[in-house]
C-alpha cells in the first residue's frame, strides 16, 4: 500500500513546481476557478439544480416530480432503492410511502440503531417514476447513471445498503438474485456495500424468515459502518 506521506509529499511536490512554473512565466497570481474542497452539500444542491427538467430519458414523462435524495448528506450511510414510488413522486422524497416506513423502522431496529434524518442519506437508482412502478428499463438506468454515481461520490458513503434485486445488480454489475447476493459486503468504491432485501418485498412476503435475514443484513450494515467510521 503506498505510503500517504509519500503521496502527500508528492502531491506538494507537484504543486510546488507547478507554482514555480508560473513564476517563473511571469504570473503573480494565481486564481481558482472552482471552490478546491467543495462543500457536500453544495454540490449535491448543485447536482440537483443540474437535474431540473431533465428529459434524458422516458420517465420524464411519467414523473410529476423528480425525486433526488434526502437525509444527511455527511452521513457514512447511503441508503440506495430502486425508483420513486407514488407517493414518493408526490412528495419530491425517497422512501415515504409504506415501504418507506418499513425503511425506517428496520434502520433503526435493535442492534441496528440508525436514525433514517440523522446516519442516513437515502436515494435511488432513478430519479423518475415509471408508471405503474414497473422496473426502470436498462436505457432508463442507464440515462440516471451518472447522477448516482456523482451523488455516490459527493458523499463518498463508507457502506451503502442496496435494497433488492434491482439495487443490488444494477451496482454490483452482477446478474444474481438479491438472495445470493445478500448476507455479505462486497467492496465498492469509497466502502462496501451490503445488499439485503426491499422493503416493498418483505411487505409482500411477510414470513419471519426473510425478515430475520433483512435483520442480519442490517446489523453486518452496522458492524461494517462501526469498522470502517469507528463509533457504535
Ligand atoms: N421503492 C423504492 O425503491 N424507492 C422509493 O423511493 C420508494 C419505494
Amino acid at each position: 500500500m503506498t505510503d500517504p506521506a509519500e503521496t502527500l509529499a508528492d502531491c506538494l511536490r507537484g504543486l510546488s513546481e507547478t507554482l514555480r512554473h508560473h513564476r517563473d512565466l511571469g504570473f503573480r497570481e494565481v486564481t481558482l476557478s472552482r471552490e478546491p474542497f467543495p462543500d457536500v452539500v453544495d454540490t449535491l444542491k448543485a447536482y440537483e439544480r443540474a437535474l431540473a427538467g431533465c428529459q434524458l430519458c422516458r420517465l420524464c414523462h411519467s414523473r410529476s416530480t423528480i425525486v433526488y435524495g434526502v437525509g444527511n448528506p455527511r452521513a457514512k450511510l447511503m441508503v440506495i432503492g430502486e425508483g420513486p414510488g407514488e407517493e414518493e413522486d408526490k412528495q419530491g422524497i425517497p422512501f415515504v410511502g409504506r415501504a418507506g416506513q418499513l425503511l425506517t423502522k428496520m434502520l433503526a431496529a435493535r442492534g441496528v440503531g440508525f436514525d433514517r434524518d440523522r446516519d442516513c442519506y437515502i436515494a435511488n437508482v432513478v430519479k423518475c417514476r415509471p408508471e405503474r412502478n414497473r422496473n426502470p428499463e436498462p436505457d432508463e438506468v442507464a440515462a440516471c447513471n451518472p447522477f448516482l454515481m456523482a451523488q455516490i461520490d459527493a458523499i463518498q458513503p463508507a457502506v451503502i445498503l442496496a435494497l433488492g434485486n434491482f439495487a443490488a445488480q444494477t451496482l454490483l454489475g452482477m446478474k444474481e438474485g438479491i438472495t445470493k447476493l445478500r448476507g455479505k459486503p462486497y467492496p465498492y468504491r469509497t466502502g462496501v456495500l451490503v445488499p439485503t432485501f426491499h422493503p416493498a418485498f418483505l411487505l409482500r412476503n411477510p414470513g419471519e424468515s426473510y425478515k430475520r435475514m433483512a435483520w442480519d443484513d442490517l446489523k453486518l450494515a452496522r458492524r461494517e459502518h462501526d469498522r470502517l467510521v469507528g463509533g457504535g
